[in-house]
């Protein structure tokens, strides 16, 4: 098949390399010349692993091209995916619609008869209804619109496009089933479960799915919290209600606070689109407040031990907003390093891929070449991103370069007790009392 997809992201990129594997004819349009000659020459816009290797093999095969030309794009094309972005809109949190029907009007000058255009970006209900209503307006007939949204983790992206836990594909007439069951045929024959529903609940199971796993990591926070008062660890109330299958165990890592592109916008959208309708979603809501709440007071963790950040040096270990990406979008790093600076602190920081991001952001950071060099003389060493690399330092050779010897793990990487035999004194999230014990007892 015949696939065209807009928008050269983390999702379209991915999407249309892997549907490239998947042996179908794609192409990829950006309006980013930049990053289409890069992809033209070889050079990844993104960091995700295994990435470069699958576009180069397909583009090898011929099956995979780059183009900024929509016309040439979309050319023969049965399938064209729009993969654009959908940020937050400043001032009310709806998601921006801008890019995705700019690029419907572009599209509808070229686009062919008996075509179906797919949203991939993950876009309010009803937005399928008003690119109908574009498309009629601007004299397109006889094209399908449906939705499948994409529910790819950026740093296990390809993995998660190849053998997903389900797809959803919200259609309303029988071609664009057909064609998206066609497309996505080579992952029915490995079992991956396909929900066809109406195009609205298909727009609506992106948020909601989103929403839910923002509420299981602030509702995990918030146990965090009460095991620091309680003398209890989070770690082991997380896997023993994590085992429980109507629970289960992922989402559960007591932290900094979720970040990046999806959930702090998705949330935000969903409140609006509820708020839009009358209908209140109090769960959502309080999320993002005790999320917000969360990430602008991890710079507390940081200055608790050590009593005043003012003069302090800080090493900061992982920038980007989870392992295995450079995307910096909404990274818990962000208010937190913000904040050190705006105490009185000076930061080093080092992340193995995104400090290249991380240098458009932070001006008065230092940035360092590896992780003992971010502690090298740092009076607090302070964990953000859990990356492999961070889980197996050498920690005694970090406490003896360090001036003071805090660690904040807000990953909760290493244990307490190697942390200290190592001569540091350890502070990881949920993992036992912080302060002293409270006057009145949890029993009373
Ligand atoms: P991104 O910002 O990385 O990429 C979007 C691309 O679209 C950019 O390269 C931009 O130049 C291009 N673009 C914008 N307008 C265009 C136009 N008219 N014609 C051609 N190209 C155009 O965004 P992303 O992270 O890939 O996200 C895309 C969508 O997928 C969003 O709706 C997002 O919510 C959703 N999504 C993202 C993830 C993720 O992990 N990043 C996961 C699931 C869903």
């Amino acid at each position: 098949m015949r696939i065209a997809m807009i928008g050269t992201g983390y999702v379209g990129l991915v999407s249309g390399a892997c549907f490239a594997d998947f042996g179908h004819q794609v192409c990829c349009v950006d309006k980013d010349a930049a990053k289409i000659d890069g992809l033209n020459e070889g050079r990844m816009p993104i960091w995700e692993p295994g990435l470069e290797a699958l576009v180069k093999a397909n583009e090898d095969r011929g099956r995979l091209t780059f183009t900024t030309d929509l016309a040439a794009g979309v050319e023969g094309a049965e399938a064209v995916f729009i993969a654009v972005g959908t940020p937050t809109r400043r001032g009310d949190g709806h998601a921006d619609l801008t890019f995705v029907f700019d690029a419907v009007r572009e599209l509808a000058k070229v686009i062919a008869p008996g075509s179906v255009v797919v949203t991939k970006s993950t876009v309010p209900v009803g937005t399928g209804d008003r690119i109908e209503e574009i498309l009629r307006e601007e004299g397109v007939a006889d094209v399908s619109v449906a939705s499948n949204p994409e529910f790819l983790r950026e740093g296990a992206a390809i993995a998660d496009f190849k053998h997903p836990d389900r797809i959803v594909v919200g259609a309303e007439d029988q071609r664009a089933q057909d064609v998206l069951r066609e497309i996505y045929r080579p992952l029915f024959l490995n079992r991956a479960p396909i929900l066809f529903t109406a195009r609205r609940t298909a727009e609506l199971t992106k948020y909601a799915a989103n929403a839910f796993l923002a509420v299981k990591i602030s509702f995990i926070n918030e146990i965090a919290d009460l095991c620091e008062a309680v003398d209890a660890d989070v770690q082991d109330v997380a896997r023993g209600i994590g085992l429980d299958n109507r629970i289960g165990a992922k989402f559960l890592h007591a932290g900094p606070g979720y970040g990046g592109s999806c959930f702090p916008k998705d949330t935000l959208a969903l409140l609006k689109t509820a708020d839009n309708v009358g209908i209140d979603q109090r769960i959502v809501r309080t999320t993002v407040e005790v999320n917000d709440h969360r990430k602008a007071t991890m710079v507390d963790r940081v200055e608790g031990p050590l009593g005043s950040l003012s003069g302090k040096r800080v090493g900061v270990l992982g920038l980007a907003f989870k392992p295995n990406t450079d995307d910096m979008r909404e990274a818990p790093s962000i208010p937190l390093i913000n904040s050190l600076i705006e105490r009185g602190a000076s930061v080093t920081a080092f992340d193995p891929v995104a400090g290249e991001q991380a240098e458009k952001i932070f001006k008065d950071v230092a940035f360092a070449p590896d992780a003992y060099a971010a502690a090298a003389n740092a009076d607090a060493l302070v964990i953000v991103t859990e990356w492999d690399e961070f889980r197996a330092l050498d920690l005694e050779k970090i406490a003896g370069s360090m001036r003071g010897k805090i660690l904040v793990d807000l990953r909760n990487v290493y244990d307490r007790e190697e942390a200290e035999e190592a001569g540091l004194t350890y502070f990881g999230v949920g993992r036992g009392r912080i302060g002293p014990a409270p006057k009145s007892s949890s029993l009373a």
